[in-house]
C-alpha cells in the first residue's frame, strides 16, 4: 500500500487458523511458552467478527484430525465466517517418507469424501469450503482461483520479519529465496525469473503418472510441497484421485442444476432424493 493510502478492514483478507477441535488445536498449536491457544483464538475470532470482519479459518488436515471429518467441520462451521479451509499436513522427512502426523493419501480421500457429502446434503449455498467451491467453479467453466489447484503457480510469495521474500511459505529455504523488501517491491518479487521459473515448475516438472491422469485438468498435480515421492509423484495421489472419482457426478449435476437457476436448498433436496452420495 502506498503512503497516504486510506484503508479499511474490508481491503484486508483476514486468515486464522484453527484446527478443528479444541482438543486437536491445542494439541497441536502450543503457543512459545507451551500454553494452549484455542480459546484466544476462538476469542480473537469473534473480535473480529463484532467489528464487521468476516474471517477465513484455515485448518490443517493431519493424521488425528482426518479420523474426525464430521466434528471437525461442524466445529469450524459453528463459528459462522462462511469460509473454511482445509490444508492437508504433508512433513517429508526425506526420501520420500513423512513424518508419523502427516495425514495418509487414503485418510485424506475419506476425510474429503465425508466432508463433501456433509457439505453438499447440509450446507451447500451456505457455508463455503474453499477446495469445493473452487472444484464447483471449474466444473462450471471457470478456472481455479488457488495456486495447488491451477496449471502454475507462483504468486504467493511470503516476506518473513527480516525482510526477506521467499517464494512460497512451504519453499522458505535458500534456494527459493528472491530478495528482500528493502531492496525490491513485490512486484518485481512475483516477475522475477527466480518466481517465474519456479511457479512453471508446476507444469513443466510434472510426472508422467499425472500426465496421464483422467484428473488432470481439474488436479494439476497438487502442491509442489507434497511432490515428494520418486519421479516428482505427489504423496497425496490416491486420495485426491479418491475423491474427484466422488465427487464427480456430483460437481456435474450441480453444476448442471446451477445454470438451470435451481436454488441451492432445492439443489441439496435433488441431489438426496437422486443418491448422488
Ligand atoms: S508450492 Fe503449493 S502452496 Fe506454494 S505456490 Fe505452489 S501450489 Fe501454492
Ligand atoms: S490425481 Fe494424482 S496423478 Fe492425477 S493429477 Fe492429481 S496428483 Fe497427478
Amino acid at each position: 500500500m502506498n503512503a497516504g493510502t486510506t484503508c479499511s478492514p474490508t481491503d484486508w483478507l483476514f486468515g486464522i487458523s484453527i484446527d478443528g477441535t479444541k482438543a486437536l488445536h491445542d494439541h497441536y498449536r502450543a503457543d512459545a511458552s507451551g500454553s494452549p491457544t484455542y480459546e484466544r483464538i476462538r476469542k480473537n475470532i469473534a473480535l473480529l467478527q463484532k467489528h464487521g470482519i468476516q474471517p477465513d479459518l484455515l485448518c490443517t488436515v493431519n493424521a488425528e484430525t482426518a479420523k474426525n471429518p464430521i466434528r471437525v467441520y461442524e466445529n469450524m462451521k459453528s463459528f459462522r465466517t462462511g469460509w473454511i479451509q482445509f490444508i492437508p499436513v504433508v512433513n517429508h522427512t526425506g526420501n520420500g517418507s513423512v513424518s508419523a502426523d502427516s495425514v495418509t493419501p487414503e485418510a485424506y480421500g475419506e476425510f474429503l469424501c465425508a466432508l463433501f457429502r456433509q457439505w453438499v446434503l447440509k450446507d451447500f449455498g451456505k457455508t463455503n469450503v474453499q477446495m469445493f467451491a473452487e472444484l464447483l467453479n471449474v466444473y462450471h467453466g471457470g478456472i481455479a482461483g488457488v495456486c495447488w489447484m491451477s496449471e502454475t503457480c507462483g504468486r504467493a510469495l511470503i516476506a518473513e520479519s527480516d525482510g526477506n521474500i521467499y517464494s512460497c511459505d512451504h519453499f522458505v529455504n535458500e534456494a527459493h529465496l528472491i530478495g528482500n523488501i528493502a531492496s525490491m517491491s513485490f512486484a518485481q518479487a512475483v516477475d522475477s525469473d527466480l518466481q517465474r521459473t519456479f511457479g512453471l515448475s508446476k507444469k513443466e516438472a510434472l510426472s508422467d503418472t499425472c500426465r496421464a491422469c483422467p484428473w488432470l485438468s481439474i488436479c494439476h498435480g497438487g502442491c509442489l510441497k507434497d511432490r515428494i515421492r520418486e519421479n516428482n509423484e505427489n504423496h497425496l495421489c490416491e486420495g485426491l484421485k479418491r475423491f474427484y472419482e466422488y465427487g464427480d457426478p456430483v460437481f456435474r449435476r450441480i453444476s448442471e442444476l446451477l445454470r438451470q437457476r435451481v436454488r441451492a436448498d432445492e439443489i441439496r433436496q435433488i441431489i438426496r432424493k437422486e443418491g448422488l452420495l
